[in-house]
């Protein structure tokens, strides 16, 4: 569902994405990993089609959610509202906007706050409307910037079950960028890093059988010693 091939952004003089490739398969589930400033938000903007000021090819098939780093709620539509913004441009009647609302809201443990503003939310909750609002779409491709970033151990597991479910059930292309190894190597079938502008190391580990080696390895690939 998407396919990048010599991807190369730069910011003024400075080069983020450098020749960068990278293929998304339908149903695939990749991870990204890399350090604070990498570019992988970055590359996720110009995946979402928010940037094209870019030199290579991003191709992309299908309808695209992203779940932002930061929420991005609108803080003068009422959370369920929030929720359903893009699916007007999926040409979804309104009537029945609410239901699915309360869907996906029901599905990141929201249901209560349908009716609340934006601006009440705790951070960890913010995090949830915005992925119910990637979910709400059943995108052929999932982009998901760190979204389990600002919650507690106990709601991150719980949403890491979520998203594997729908995963399971909907079967869309997920790449999801996160900080946490431990993250990527139980959700993906792939997890890539991304280093200097371009993806330096690739792992599958559903067929590895020492976690611990891999997980190493990973750290090894991020530079971290
Ligand atoms: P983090 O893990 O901290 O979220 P990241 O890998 O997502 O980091 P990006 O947000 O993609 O990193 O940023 C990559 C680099 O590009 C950073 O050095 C950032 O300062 C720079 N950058 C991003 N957006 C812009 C912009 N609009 N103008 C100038 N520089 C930018
Ligand atoms: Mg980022």
């Amino acid at each position: 569902v998407a396919e990048v091939r010599g991807l190369t952004k730069r910011f003024g003089d400075r080069t983020v994405l450098d020749g960068l490739e990278l293929t998304v398969g339908r149903g695939e589930f990749v991870a990204l990993l890399g350090r604070s400033g990498s570019g992988k938000s970055t590359l996720l903007r110009v995946l979402a089609g928010l940037d094209d000021d870019v030199d290579g090819r991003a191709e992309v098939t299908g309808t695209v959610s992203v779940a932002f780093q930061q929420p991005r709620l609108l803080p003068w539509r009422k959370v369920w509202r929030n929720v359903v913004l893009g699916l007007r441009q999926d040409g979804v009647a309104k009537s029945r906007n609410r239901a699915l609302a309360e869907k996906a809201l029901t599905e990141v443990h929201l249901a209560e706050h349908a009716d609340d503003w934006p601006l009440t939310l705790s951070g960890g909750e913010a995090q949830r409307v915005s992925l119910a609002r990637a979910l709400v779409r059943e995108p052929d491709l999932l982009l998901l910037d760190e979204p389990f970033g600002a919650l507690d151990a106990l709601t991150r597991i719980s949403m890491h079950g979520l998203v594997q479910d729908l995963w399971r059930r909907h079967r869309p292309g997920v790449l999801l960028v996160t900080h946490d190894v431990d993250e990527a190597l139980r959700l993906a079938d792939r997890v890539l890093v991304l280093d200097g502008g371009r993806i330096v190391a690739a792992h599958r580990p559903r067929e590895a059988d020492d976690h611990d080696n891999l997980r190493r390895r990973v750290l090894a690939d991020l530079g971290v010693t």
